[in-house]
C-alpha cells in the first residue's frame, strides 16, 4: 500500500497530515507530561488551556465579534437541525428555510416539531442543481430567522451570495466553514458539524450571537439549551475533547498556511482545475449549474452509469479514494476541502483526461 492516498471523501474528510502525526504523538503522551490527550480530565489545566486556544485561535481566524458565543457540543450538525428551532421558535411562530437538498431537508423535518416552516424556496425538482439567487424568493414579515445550508455536500452547490434579508439568517456551515471569508456579524447562528473541513467527527461548533441565548422555551431540556454551554464554556457536560484538540491543530495549521484569504484563493484555484476540465469535455458533465458550483464538492456524470463504475475504480486502483459521488445524484464527487492538496486535484485533472480518451 502506498503511504498516502488521495482522500476525496465528503466527511469524515482528509487532514493535513502533520495535524494526524502531532495527534498521534499527542493521544500517547501529551506535551510530554506523562499522560496520553484523550485519558486527561476536561477540567484539567492543561486541557482547559487546550479548548481555550482551539476557540480563541477560531476567533481571529473566523474573525468572529465578541457579542457572540463559541459553543463546541455532541451529537453532530444533525442534532443542531432540532436544537435551532428549539430554542428559536415555539407555539405561533414562524421561520423561513430554503430548500437546496438533503441536509435542508431533515432541517425542515425536524423544525416543522417546534414551529410553523414557510419554505420560501426549493431546487428539489431540478434534483437541487442550483442554489437561489437574491430576489428567487421571499421571506415571511412573520419569520423569526432564515435558514439556509451554504454549501450542498450531495449536491455540490454553493451560496456565493447570502440572502440579503433583514431577519436573523442561521446557516449550517458545515461543509465550507474556514473555506472562505465571511462577515459572521450578518448571521444569528452558525453550525458546523467539524468533520468535514475542521478537524475529526464528534464535534459541532455552533457561533451564536449572544442576544439568542435568552429566548428558549421554559419547556427546552437543559441539556439541549444553548444558554446551557455557553454559561459553562461548553463544559456543562463532558466535551469531545479529541475533537476540540484536533480543531485546535487544524486551526494553527490553518493560520501557519496564510489564514482564510490564502485558503479561499487556493480553494478557487483547486476547483477551477475541475470546473475547467468538465467545461472542456462533453464526456463529463457538471451536475451543478454554473452560477451555484461549489469550491468544496465538484460533482459530474460520465455518459453511463457502466463508465462512472469502471471511473471509480479505476482511479481507486490509482490512488484516488472516496469519488463516488452520493446515492441521491450518482456519478462523482470529489470533495476538496481546505486541507485536500493541489497536487491531488491536478493529478485526478490528468487521470479525467486519459480516462476520456481511452473511453469516448
Ligand atoms: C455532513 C453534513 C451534515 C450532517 O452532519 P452530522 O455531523 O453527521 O450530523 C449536515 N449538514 C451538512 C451541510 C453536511 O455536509
Amino acid at each position: 500500500m502506498p503511504d498516502r492516498i488521495y482522500n476525496f471523501s465528503p466527511g469524515p474528510a482528509t487532514l493535513p497530515q502533520e495535524v494526524l502525526h502531532q495527534a498521534a504523538k499527542d493521544i500517547v503522551n501529551f506535551k510530554d507530561k506523562g499522560i496520553g490527550l484523550i485519558e486527561m480530565s476536561h477540567r484539567s489545566k492543561e486541557f482547559m488551556a487546550v479548548t481555550e486556544e482551539t476557540e480563541s485561535l477560531l476567533r481571529e481566524l473566523f474573525a468572529i465579534p465578541s457579542n457572540y458565543k463559541v459553543l463546541f457540543l455532541q451529537g453532530g450538525a444533525s442534532t443542531q437541525f432540532a436544537m435551532v428551532p428549539m430554542n428559536l421558535l415555539g407555539n405561533g411562530k414562524t421561520a423561513t428555510y430554503l430548500n437546496t437538498g438533503t441536509w435542508s431537508k431533515k432541517a425542515i423535518k425536524e423544525a416543522q416539531l417546534f414551529g410553523d416552516i414557510d419554505v420560501a424556496y426549493s431546487s428539489e425538482e431540478s434534483v437541487f442543481n442550483h442554489v437561489p439567487q437574491p430576489g428567487d424568493y421571499t421571506v415571511a414579515p412573520e419569520s423569526e430567522y432564515l435558514y439556509f445550508v451554504s454549501n450542498n455536500t450531495i449536491y455540490g452547490t454553493q451560496f456565493h451570495e447570502f440572502p440579503d434579508t433583514d431577519k436573523d439568517l442561521i446557516c449550517d456551515m458545515s461543509s465550507d466553514i474556514l473555506s472562505r471569508k465571511i462577515d459572521v456579524s450578518r448571521f444569528g447562528i452558525i453550525f458546523a458539524g467539524a468533520q468535514k473541513n475542521m478537524g475529526p467527527a464528534g464535534c459541532a461548533v455552533v457561533i451564536i450571537r449572544d442576544d439568542l441565548l435568552d429566548r428558549t422555551p421554559d419547556n427546552v431540556p437543559t441539556m439541549f439549551r444553548y444558554k446551557t454551554h455557553a454559561d459553562k464554556g461548553s463544559m456543562f457536560n463532558t466535551p469531545p475533547c479529541f475533537a476540540i484538540y484536533s480543531i485546535g491543530l487544524v486551526l494553527k495549521w490553518l493560520k501557519k498556511s496564510g489564514g482564510l484569504d490564502a485558503m479561499e484563493a487556493l480553494n478557487q484555484e483547486k476547483a477551477a482545475l475541475l470546473y475547467t476540465t468538465i467545461d472542456g469535455s462533453d464526456f463529463f458533465r457538471g451536475h451543478a449549474k454554473t452560477a451555484s458550483r461549489s469550491n468544496m464538492n465538484v460533482t459530474f456524470n460520465l455518459p453511463t452509469p457502466e463508465l462512472e463504475a469502471q471511473f471509480i475504480s479505476e482511479a481507486a486502483a490509482k490512488g484516488f479514494d472516496g469519488l463516488k459521488g452520493h446515492r441521491s445524484v450518482g456519478g462523482i464527487r470529489a470533495s476538496i476541502y481546505n486541507a485536500f492538496p493541489k497536487k491531488g486535484v491536478e493529478d485526478l485533472v490528468e487521470f479525467m483526461k486519459e480516462f476520456e480518451k481511452k473511453n469516448s
